[in-house]
């Protein structure tokens, strides 16, 4: 123990997640002065690790590929999608700003926009990603926090609110690594600590219909919801808590002890879906945790093969930590895992791929073929 390590601020950040560095930009850029703290060493949470991919509505890209959007478009399919829950004013407020407020802001930090991809729920292509996917975006982001001058402060978890006069005044937390205490006080807090998807029993509070199936932990590591409880215990309330977003394309995480976590893939162009008899059963290209969830699920077994060679896998990038090096994606890592892995076979042939597979061969040579 070596005392309790003190913050002033004019805004506390809690969660150096997507929304916690961009609320920093934002804060910095109005004059403000602000902190993030980030109870992982690794700063960016699960955004850094996603998709990157952002709806953007009327951007350049959209127009370079020859596709006409607009906000009442762009309204009416989120309402489809959303049904009766989908909070319409937001939805109206995102849309209409995502071109100037994301995208063009988002580029002022050096964020790169690439490429358009289907993405369920959207009538036409708006899921619009950034360059090295949320590795790029976030490692932009972070950089403009950093350079506007202010402190991300990491492996350090804030774990009470103070609250003085019925108004949130700062916090109290710890150093992850010594246990120390630590402590913050600022004009404003705001709470970004991100999901819950990887506590498992969170999830089961939520969706206790998924008791009954193999559910990984895929999301950011520090994705555990512990905000959610703090903003209970200040009195906030929490909405749509039973809207969940899973993806199937992972494999279990072999190096995990706990055999509770899941490998995001991705950057593996063309490769194949098929289940255990060997047969394709879904479109690829529509991988959402909608469609292709329950495709998945309606597998028997459910669990799926994704098949690909080896110059497929040449720009394969596995959503953990682990398998980069700052923002560079580690090749021998993941090769590391392709080798490794008791969840993936390997062999030269098709034929030989089957048998290790255990599926029937001629369906899934058939398959294949096709
Ligand atoms: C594999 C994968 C792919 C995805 N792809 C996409 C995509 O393409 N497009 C898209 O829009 N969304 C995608 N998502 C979802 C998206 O990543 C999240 O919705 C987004 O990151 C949420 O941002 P956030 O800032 O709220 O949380 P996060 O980015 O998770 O950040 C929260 C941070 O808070 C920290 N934290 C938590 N509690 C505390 C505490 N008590 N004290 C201090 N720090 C704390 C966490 O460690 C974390 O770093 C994907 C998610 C995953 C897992």
């Amino acid at each position: 123990m070596t005392g309790v390590r003190q913050y002033e601020t004019d805004i506390a950040i809690i969660g150096a997640g997507g929304a916690g560095i961009a609320a920093g930009v934002e804060a910095l850029d109005a004059g403000a002065s602000a902190i993030a703290f980030e109870k992982s060493s690794e700063v960016g949470g699960a955004a850094i690790i996603s998709g990157g991919g952002c709806l953007i509505v009327g951007s350049p890209l959209q127009k370079q590929n020859g596709i006409h959007d607009t906000p009442d478009l762009a309204f009416k399919d989120w309402i489809a999608w959303g049904g009766p829950s989908a909070d319409e004013v937001w939805a109206r407020y995102y849309i209409e700003h995502s071109l100037h407020d994301l995208y063009h802001w988002a580029e002022g930090l050096g964020v790169k926009w690439v490429d358009l991809k289907v993405q369920e729920g959207n009538s036409v292509l708006r899921w619009t990603r950034a360059e090295r996917n949320g590795l790029g975006l976030m490692t932009h982001l972070i950089e403009g926090f950093r350079s506007k001058g202010d402190e991300i402060v990491p492996e350090t978890e804030i774990t009470e609110l103070s609250i003085e006069d019925g108004r949130v005044t700062g916090g109290e937390g710890r150093d992850v690594k010594t246990g120390d205490p630590v402590a913050v006080r600022s004009k404003a807090v705001v709470m970004t600590t991100g999901g819950f998807n990887s506590n498992l029993d969170m999830v089961l509070e939520f969706k206790p219909d998924l008791g009954n199936h193999k559910v990984l932990e895929g999301s950011g590591r520090g994705a555990t919801g512990t905000g959610h409880r703090l903003i209970r215990q200040a009195g906030g309330y929490l909405t749509h808590m039973d809207h969940i977003w899973f993806y199937v394309y992972a494999t279990p995480d072999y190096r995990d002890p706990a055999q509770r976590r899941g490998l995001v893939f991705r950057l593996v162009p063309g490769n194949i879906w098929v289940n255990q008899q060997g047969r394709r059963f879904h479109n690829e290209a529509r991988s959402g945790g909608n469609s292709a969830t329950p495709a998945l699920m309606a597998q028997n077994p459910r669990h799926a093969w994704a098949i690909v060679d080896t110059p497929m896998t040449a720009t394969m990038e596995i959503a953990d930590p682990y398998y980069r090096d700052g923002d560079k994606v580690v090749r021998a890592k993941v090769v590391e895992l392709l080798d490794n892995s008791p969840f993936i076979c390997k062999a030269d042939t098709l034929a030989e791929l089957a048998r290790k597979m255990d599926a029937d061969a001629p369906t899934f040579l058939a398959t294949v073929e096709r």
